[in-house]
C-alpha cells in the first residue's frame, strides 16, 4: 500500500461519519485520505436508522444501493411498558408524507463497507488496517497532520490542510487532549447480543424498533433485521445491572424475564454470537473544532442509543463539517476553528433537543402516553424529533410541555469551536 505524504483532507476512521465526509469532499475535487484501523467488513453496533438519514444518503447517491441491499424496512418506533403492554406506535408516514418516512434496520458491517466503498468511488483514498496514533500540531497549536501505523508496523507521517476526526467512541482527539466530558446524569451501561428466529410482529410493525421498559431506569431494544436476525440489548444503570453478578449472559437472561413482551418475542429465538458490553456512555467534547481539525460523529459526542440518533448525527455532522471545510479551503486555503462556529452552534443545539428528550425518557414520571391526551398536537412534534428533524424545527412548546412531568437538564455550555482571539 502506498501512503501519500501530503493531502488536502485527512479523515480518521471509515465509519458512517468518516465515509460521508470523505465522499462529499472527494466529490468536490479535494485530495482526501481516509485511514481506518479495522479491515472492513467488521461488526459494529447501531443498526436502527432514523428517517432523516435519507437526505444525506440522497446527497451521497447511495439510496439505490441501500434499497438493493434489501434490509428490513423500519416504519415506526414503539414503546412497551414494564407490564409488556405496547403503546400506539409512532408511524413515521402518518406524520411525514415523504419517501424518507421509510427507513432501515441495517447490518452495520455491510452498511459501513458500502459507505466506505462509495467514498472510494467518489475519489477518496481509503486505507484500512491503519491506525492513527498521533495528531501533529505546529508551534501555533494548529493541527497539520497525523502519524499512522499500518498493519506491517510501519509508521507514516502525513501532512494535511485539515484533519477530520471520525474515530467514533475511541474519540482519538478528545482522549489525547483529555477534553471528553461525560454527561453528568446519563451514566449507563449496555449489554447486547443477537438472536436467530425470534418472534416478529406482523405487517407494518415487522421492522419496528421496540423500546421496552425495565425497572431501574432501564430498557431493552429489539431491532428486527434481515436474515431472520434480531439485535437485542439492555441499557440501564450500572448498579442495577451489576446488582448480583457481572456476567453479561447471566444479566441478559435475568432481565429478559422482567418484560413480558421481550420474553415472549425472544423465547422462540436462538441466541448466537457474543454478549457485548459497553460503558462510559454519554459524552461531548469540550470543543468541536480547533485550528486545522474538526470532530464529526461519535468522535465529538455520543448521547444514548434510545432514539437511534447515532448514525443520523454521524452522517449529518459529517455533511455539515464537509461543507464548512470545502468553503474554507476554497476561500482561504486553510481551515481554522472559526470556520466551524456555525457548525458547532447548530450541532450542539440539535444534540441538546435530543438530550432533553433522553433525560425525559429516563425520568420515572415520564411516559409517552402522558403527553397525548392534554397535548394531542404535540405528538406530531415528538414524531419530528424521533425522525431526526432536529436542525430546522422549534421544539420550545414540546419541551415546555414535557417539563410538567419530567426534569429536563440545562443546556451544556461547551462543545463549540475553539476560536482563539487572534483568529477572530
Ligand atoms: C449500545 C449501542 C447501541 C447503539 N444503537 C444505535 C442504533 O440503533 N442506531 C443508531 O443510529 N446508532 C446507534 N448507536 C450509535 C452508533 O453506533 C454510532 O453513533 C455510529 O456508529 C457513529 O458513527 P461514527 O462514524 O461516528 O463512528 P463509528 O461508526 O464508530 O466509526 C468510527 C471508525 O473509526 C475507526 N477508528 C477508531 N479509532 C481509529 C484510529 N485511531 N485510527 C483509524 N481508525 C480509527 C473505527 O475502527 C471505526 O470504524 C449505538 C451505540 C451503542 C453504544
Amino acid at each position: 500500500m502506498s501512503y501519500p505524504k501530503d493531502v488536502d483532507v485527512l479523515i480518521i476512521g471509515g465509519g458512517p461519519a468518516g465515509s460521508t465526509a470523505g465522499a462529499l469532499l472527494a466529490e468536490k475535487g479535494w485530495k482526501v485520505l481516509i485511514l481506518e484501523k479495522e479491515k472492513f467488513p467488521r461488526y459494529h453496533v447501531g443498526e436502527s436508522l432514523m428517517p432523516y438519514c435519507y437526505f444525506t444518503f440522497e446527497r451521497l447517491g447511495v439510496l439505490e444501493k441501500i434499497k438493493e441491499m434489501a434490509w428490513t424496512e423500519k416504519h415506526s418506533v414503539q414503546f412497551v411498558g414494564r407490564n409488556g403492554k405496547v403503546s400506539t406506535p409512532f408511524y413515521f408516514s402518518q406524520h411525514f408524507d415523504h419517501p424518507a418516512s421509510t427507513t432501515w434496520q441495517v447490518k452495520r458491517a455491510d452498511f459501513d463497507k458500502m459507505l466506505l466503498d462509495n467514498a472510494r468511488e467518489k475519489g477518496a483514498t481509503a486505507l484500512e488496517e491503519t491506525t492513527v496514533t498521533e495528531i501533529i500540531t505546529n508551534e501555533a497549536g494548529a493541527v497539520t497532520g497525523v502519524k499512522a501505523q499500518s498493519v506491517d508496523s510501519e509508521v507514516h507521517e502525513i501532512n494535511s490542510r485539515v484533519v477530520l476526526d471520525g474515530s467514533g467512541r475511541d474519540a482519538l482527539f478528545l482522549r489525547k487532549t483529555s477534553s471528553r466530558k461525560r454527561d453528568p446524569m446519563l451514566n449507563k451501561i449496555s449489554i447486547w447480543t443477537l438472536f436467530k428466529g425470534a418472534k416478529r410482529d406482523p405487517g407494518l410493525d415487522e421492522g419496528s424498533t421496540t423500546i421496552a421498559y425495565l425497572d431501574g431506569k432501564g430498557w431493552f431494544w429489539n431491532i428486527p433485521m434481515a436474515d431472520d436476525i434480531v439485535s437485542s440489548g439492555i441499557v440501564a444503570d450500572r448498579e442495577y445491572l451489576y446488582r448480583d453478578t457481572r456476567d453479561p449472559k447471566e444479566i441478559f437472561e435475568r432481565e429478559i424475564k422482567y418484560n413480558p413482551w421481550i420474553e415472549d418475542h425472544l423465547k422462540s429465538g436462538e441466541q448466537f454470537g457474543e454478549y457485548w458490553v459497553t460503558g462510559e456512555y454519554s459524552y461531548r467534547g469540550e470543543h468541536c473544532a480547533t485550528d486545522g481539525l474538526v470532530l464529526i460523529g461519535d468522535a465529538f459526542a455520543f448521547l444514548d442509543p434510545v432514539f437511534s440518533s447515532g448514525v443520523f448525527l454521524a452522517v449529518k455532522s459529517a455533511e455539515m463539517a464537509a461543507d464548512a471545510v470545502d468553503v474554507a479551503l476554497l476561500e482561504d486555503g486553510v481551515v481554522m476553528a472559526k470556520d466551524f462556529e456555525d457548525y458547532g452552534e447548530r450541532l450542539c443545539q440539535a444534540i441538546e433537543i435530543m438530550r432533553k428528550l433522553v433525560y425525559a425518557f429516563y425520568d420515572e414520571r415520564f411516559s409517552f402516553a402522558r403527553i397525548r391526551p392534554a397535548n394531542m398536537h404535540l405528538r406530531g412534534t415528538l414524531t419530528d424529533c424521533l425522525i431526526g428533524n432536529l436542525f430546522d424545527r422549534d421544539y420550545s412548546e414540546l419541551l415546555a410541555a414535557m417539563k410538567d412531568f419530567a426534569k429536563l437538564p440545562e443546556s451544556l455550555s461547551y462543545g463549540r469551536a475553539k476560536v482563539t482571539p487572534a483568529a477572530c
